[in-house]
């Protein structure tokens, strides 16, 4: 059964903690991601691991070898379990991102294509060049394994092809997950946790579907089952 991450997207430490107290116990990841961590820092992921709560540091890291070497390096000193970088970074990227974290417990999990990302918005970027979202993210999930990856992140339409071509030992990532029921907002690729368990996702990442539900710890129960129904 696949494992499940927890998106804390919310403005403060505060809320975090506070979001954390409403879920249930046996959440295995909680994410951190760009919003948290540019107001709370790495204090709110030292609090985290106080409480002996696991984390999947999601910074999407796209620069230069050097910085996102510097970067990785903080992230596994944080004990963050997981740390994404956007595999377009491109090889030697990825690369550094992978030597920083040697030693650790943190993977690099490289982000393929965004989940928001409609088939619309690749015409707008690449024009005419513009690969499918299959042949995109199968592009970039081959290069990042090739550089080091220990999995990827990638839609839940996506992960049953991907399963299919990486090596035995990748993790496929799959957020965008939703409920039946519940509103999309601004993702393009949504999936039911079943539906993406189905497809060979190794750990979802679960947010709004969750986090923005009455009771996040009923609406968590249901992911649960679902996985454990399917
Ligand atoms: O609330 P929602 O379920 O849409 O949240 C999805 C979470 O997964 C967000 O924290 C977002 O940053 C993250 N994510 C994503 N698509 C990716 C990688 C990460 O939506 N490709």
């Amino acid at each position: 059964m696949p494992e499940v991450a927890v998106a804390l997207d919310v403005q403060s430490a505060d809320a975090a903690l506070a979001l954390v107290d409403r879920l249930p116990p046996d959440a295995d990841f909680f994410k951190v991601g760009l919003e948290l961590f540019s107001r709370a820092g790495p204090a709110v992921v030292r609090e985290l691991r106080r409480r002996e709560l696991r984390i999947f540091l999601d910074l999407k890291l796209h620069d230069i070898p050097n910085t996102v070497r510097g970067a990785a390096r903080a992230a596994a000193e944080l004990e963050a379990e997981f740390l994404t970088v956007h595999a377009s970074g491109g090889p030697r990227m990825i690369e550094a991102a992978r030597t920083a974290v040697e030693g650790s417990e943190t993977r690099i999990a490289a982000v393929t294509l965004l989940t928001s990302l409609a088939r619309s918005d690749l015409h707008r970027m690449w024009g005419q060049a513009a690969p499918g979202h299959s042949t995109g993210a199968a592009r970039l999930a081959s290069v990042a394994m090739e550089s080091g990856a220990h999995g990827v992140v990638a839609a839940a339409r996506e992960a049953r092809m991907l399963r299919a071509r990486l090596p035995g030992g990748a993790f496929i990532v799959t957020p965008a997950i939703r409920l039946s029921g519940s509103s999309h907002d601004d993702q393009a690729a949504v999936a039911t946790p079943a539906a993406a368990a189905r497809a060979g996702a190794d750990l979802l990442v679960v947010g709004r579907t969750v986090t923005g539900a009455s009771d996040p710890r009923v609406a968590f129960r249901r992911v649960r089952a679902e996985l454990a129904g399917r």
